[in-house]
């Protein structure tokens, strides 16, 4: 069961009403069974949950993110160590390394990192070379 605090559109009454579920009172809205206990009308809208409840929710999703953040950002700084230690670094020049691995079939050449702009990388893309994003986080420590 769930309670809803709802709200009538016309005569501005608040009151409670319970549900089996939020689909239910989906349902029950949408074939006009949701009506005012006070005039009667059918604009009867939930109101939005009590502001302590949210910032509540609020405060826990932002601590619990933060801490996703960092497992991922350790992840990241795992990849890129592998990156550093097995691919060229190349800076803003990726494109134009890309193309020379690409049209001179240098196979044997060692993999390439660096910088690209989103319309270089379309058009690396156009022209059959394939480019991995990847997301790369700054290490003030190295
Ligand atoms: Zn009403």
């Amino acid at each position: 069961m769930i309670k809803y605090k709802l709200i009538c559109k016309d005569c501005n009454i608040k009151f409670d009403s319970w549900f089996a579920s939020s689909n239910e009172y989906e349902k029950l809205k949408k074939r006009k069974f949701l009506n005012c206990h006070s005039c009667n009308s059918l604009k009867v809208e939930k109101t939005l949950m009590a502001p302590k409840l949210i910032n509540s929710k609020t405060k826990y999703e932002t601590k619990f993110n933060t801490v996703k953040y960092q497992k991922i950002k350790k992840t990241i700084k795992n990849y890129q160590k592998f990156i550093k230690n097995n691919f060229k670094y190349v800076g803003d020049n990726f494109a134009y390394e890309a193309r020379s691995i690409h049209y001179n079939n240098k196979k044997k050449s060692k993999g390439i990192y660096g910088s690209a702009s989103t319309q270089d990388l379309k058009e690396l893309k156009d022209e059959g070379i394939e480019a991995q994003i990847f997301p790369w986080v700054e290490d003030k420590e190295n």
